[in-house]
């Protein structure tokens, strides 16, 4: 983390003076409505970007054991939504079984997908079986030509991922008054912030209806995070004292004040609880005295936390400010 760790755990790191500047520091959880599970880091793509740093190298991967911990807790809270995410989550033995049981006790299931691994052996039938649990597929696709796809995700991928829309529009996802929601996610491919949502949108749908006869319900543009893989491709590239200025100096107060910590918890691989995604990729753990383990869940404490942030938080808060379900001021 060179260049952004010597702030982290200081008591008023830079995001949290401009979060003390708009009246919001510390920032403060307002309950939980989104579980968030990553089933870990094992990919069948090992893409630039990738704030995960997976791979098909990688091994960490959630036990049988922790899948039944987060069930355990699904079936007692409930929760409106269940965000599964990886790597490629549909890798995980247990992956079926937690879409399957989170979505037979009413539970909005949310799988986020690179959209090749659909294509590959052994997975050709997971647009049927997600559309049987009525999931809603949050598909990553950086753009709608060929040559910004595959250099940002590898050679192929945009081919692949054209086959695999198809697949799921042949099930019903994105299309009119199928009911079955697939969204897909933009992110930029270097290190600028994204172009408005709705305007981007836009271009993808008459893009990738006129060219390849796709649908879908909605797009999400996420800004990239100064983490991971894409992290030490601003370091090697000499952007990131550059990136941390443009994100800094598009601090969005509205953004932050609706920062999609506050209402999700997020749970690793190995059990151990996050405040989100990101901050489960810099090993910030929930803290200030909350569990920060699946097997030690306290819904009463966990949804009035206060949330750990750092200088990569400026990710979320720039401009129109970014989230799993992409810009959060419309
Ligand atoms: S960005 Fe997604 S598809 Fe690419 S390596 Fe990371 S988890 Fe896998
Ligand atoms: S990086 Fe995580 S903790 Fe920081 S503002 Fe974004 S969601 Fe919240």
């Amino acid at each position: 983390m060179e260049g952004l760790s010597g702030a982290y755990g200081d008591e008023r790191n830079p995001f949290e003076r401009s979060l003390g500047e708009s009246n919001l520091f510390p920032l403060m959880s307002e309950g939980i409505s989104v579980f968030q599970v990553n089933m870990g880091k094992v990919c069948n793509q090992a893409c630039r970007h990738c704030h995960v740093g997976a791979g098909p190298g990688r091994t960490e991967s959630m036990s049988g054991h922790i899948v039944d911990e987060c069930l355990k807790v699904l079936k007692s809270r409930r929760y409106p939504t269940l965000d599964i995410t990886g790597g490629a989550p549909e890798m995980n033995p247990d992956y079926r079984r937690l879409v399957a049981t989170a979505s037979s006790f009413g539970i909005n299931v949310k799988t986020r997908t690179n959209l090749t691994i659909l294509i590959e052996d052994g997975y050709r039938d997971l647009p049927a079986f997600l559309a049987r649990n009525d999931v809603e597929v949050v598909a990553s696709l950086p753009y709608f030509s060929s040559e910004t796809t595959d250099r940002q995700r590898g050679g192929g991928v945009f081919e692949a991922s054209i086959e695999s829309l198809r697949a799921l529009n042949s099930v019903g996802y994105g299309v009119e008054g199928s009911g079955l929601k697939l969204f897909l996610v933009y992110n930029p491919c270097g290190a600028f912030l994204p172009p408005p949502q709705r305007a981007i949108e836009a271009d993808f749908r008459k893009e990738l209806k006129k060219r390849h006869g796709v649908s879908f319900t909605g797009l999400f543009t996420i800004t990239n995070m100064p983490v991971g893989r894409f992290l030490d491709f601003l370091n090697v590239s000499g952007n990131l004292p550059g990136y941390m200025e443009r994100l800094k100096s598009s601090y969005n107060p509205a953004a932050a004040l609706n920062v999609m910590c506050r209402n999700t918890i997020s749970v690793a691989w190995d059990g151990s609880l996050y405040d989100c995604d990101f901050n489960q990729m810099l090993g910030l753990k929930c803290a200030f005295g909350v569990p920060d383990h699946i097997t030690e869940f306290d819904h009463e404490r966990l949804s009035v936390r206060r949330i750990v942030t750092g200088p990569h938080c400026y990710g979320c808060t720039a401009g129109a400010g970014s989230s799993c379900t992409g810009a959060v001021v419309k």
